[in-house]
C-alpha cells in the first residue's frame, strides 16, 4: 500500500463521514462479503421514546413509571433516556436510587426507598429469580409483535409492572441497505433484544437473518461463527455491548454518536451515524485497494 494512496483516502474518507484508524482497515473492508448490523442505535436512531406503561401488581401506573425512572437515571442506555424522558413529561417525582449496578444487555438494579428494584428484559429477570407468569408474558408478547422493545419492572422481587418503548428507523437506513445489497453484500440484524420484537423491525427493513436475544459476549460469539463458516464479516454498532462483536469482527465499525468504547473497539468510526456512509467508505476502500495493485 503506498502511504499516498491511503493518506488519499483517509482525506476523502474524512470528507465523506468516514474514519480509517489504519491502512489496514481500508484493505479490509473492501474484502468483506458480510455486514452485521446491531439494532437499536445503528439502524434504529436510538433515541426511543415511552409507548406504554402497564402495572402487573398494586402499584399504580403513575408509580411504576417514578420507580423506573428512579432505577434509569444513572444509566447511559437509549432505553433508560426513553423512561426518564417520559417519566418527566407524564410529570410524576422520581425518587433517588442508590446501589446502582447495569448488566450490559439485561437491565439495571439499584435501592429505591429501601426496595430491591430491578428494571430489563424477561430473561434477565427471571435469571435474578423473578417469576413473570403467563398474562404478563402474553401482555408483553403483543406490544412486541408492534416492534417496542418490552421491560418489566421488579419490586422486592415481584413483578410490578411492564414498560413500552419503542424507536424508529433511521431515515438514511432502508436506503443504504438497499444500495449494500446491491454490491452483493449480505445483510444481518444482531441484537440483545427480544426476538419478537426483532422480526417486526427486520421485516420491516427486508433484513431475514436475525439472530436476537443475544447477550454482549455472544454478540461476539456470533461473528466468530459467522467468520469461522467462511463469512468475511463486518459488524457496525454504537453501544458498550458491541464493542466485542466490534473487535471479533474483520472489519469493527463503530457509529459516531455512540459509546466511546465502541469507537475505541472499531477499525472504522462512521462520523454522523449514518448507514450509507459505509457504502461510501467501502466503494472509497475499493478504489484505494485498486490504485495499490
Ligand atoms: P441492542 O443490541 O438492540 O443495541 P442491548 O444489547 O443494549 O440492545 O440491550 C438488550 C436488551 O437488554 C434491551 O432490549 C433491554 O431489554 C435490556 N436492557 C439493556 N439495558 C437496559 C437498561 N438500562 N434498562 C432496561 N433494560 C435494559
Ligand atoms: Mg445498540
Amino acid at each position: 500500500a503506498t502511504p499516498i494512496s491511503i493518506m488519499v483516502a483517509s482525506g476523502r474518507g474524512a470528507q465523506a463521514g468516514v474514519l480509517f484508524r489504519d491502512a489496514a482497515a481500508i484493505e479490509a473492508l473492501h474484502r468483506v462479503d458480510t455486514l452485521v448490523l446491531d439494532k437499536t442505535g445503528t439502524l434504529t436512531e436510538g433515541r426511543p421514546a415511552l409507548r406504554g406503561v402497564m402495572p402487573l401488581g398494586e402499584l399504580p401506573k403513575e408509580r411504576v413509571l417514578a420507580l423506573a425512572a428512579a432505577l434509569e437515571q444513572a444509566s447511559e442506555h437509549p432505553l433508560a433516556r426513553a423512561i426518564v424522558t417520559g417519566a418527566r413529561e407524564a410529570g410524576v417525582a422520581v425518587p433517588a436510587a442508590s446501589g446502582f449496578r447495569a448488566q450490559a444487555g439485561g437491565g439495571v438494579r439499584a435501592q429505591v426507598e429501601g426496595r430491591a428494584l430491578a428494571l430489563g428484559n424477561a430473561r434477565w429477570l427471571e435469571s435474578l429469580g423473578v417469576a413473570l407468569d403467563g398474562a404478563a408474558a402474553s401482555r408483553a408478547e403483543h406490544l412486541r409483535a408492534g416492534g417496542a422493545t418490552v421491560m418489566f419492572l421488579a419490586v422486592d422481587g415481584l413483578p410490578a409492572g411492564v414498560l413500552a418503548v419503542a424507536d424508529r428507523i433511521k431515515a438514511d437506513t432502508p436506503a443504504a441497505l438497499a444500495t449494500l445489497r446491491r454490491e452483493g453484500l449480505r445483510i444481518a440484524m444482531l441484537t440483545g433484544d427480544n426476538a419478537t420484537t426483532a422480526q417486526a423491525v427486520a421485516r420491516e427493513l427486508g433484513i431475514d437473518e436475525v439472530h436476537a436475544d443475544v447477550s454482549p459476549t455472544d454478540k461476539a460469539a456470533v461473528v466468530e461463527r459467522l467468520k469461522r463458516e467462511g463469512r468475511r464479516v463486518a459488524m457496525a454498532g454504537d453501544g458498550i455491548n458491541d464493542a466485542p462483536a466490534l473487535a471479533a469482527a474483520d472489519v469493527g465499525i463503530a457509529m459516531g454518536g455512540g459509546t466511546d468504547v465502541a469507537m475505541e473497539s472499531a477499525q472504522v468510526t462512521l462520523v454522523r451515524g449514518e448507514l450509507s456512509a459505509i457504502a461510501r467508505a467501502r466503494a472509497l476502500s475499493q478504489a484505494t485497494v485498486r490504485n495499490i495493485r
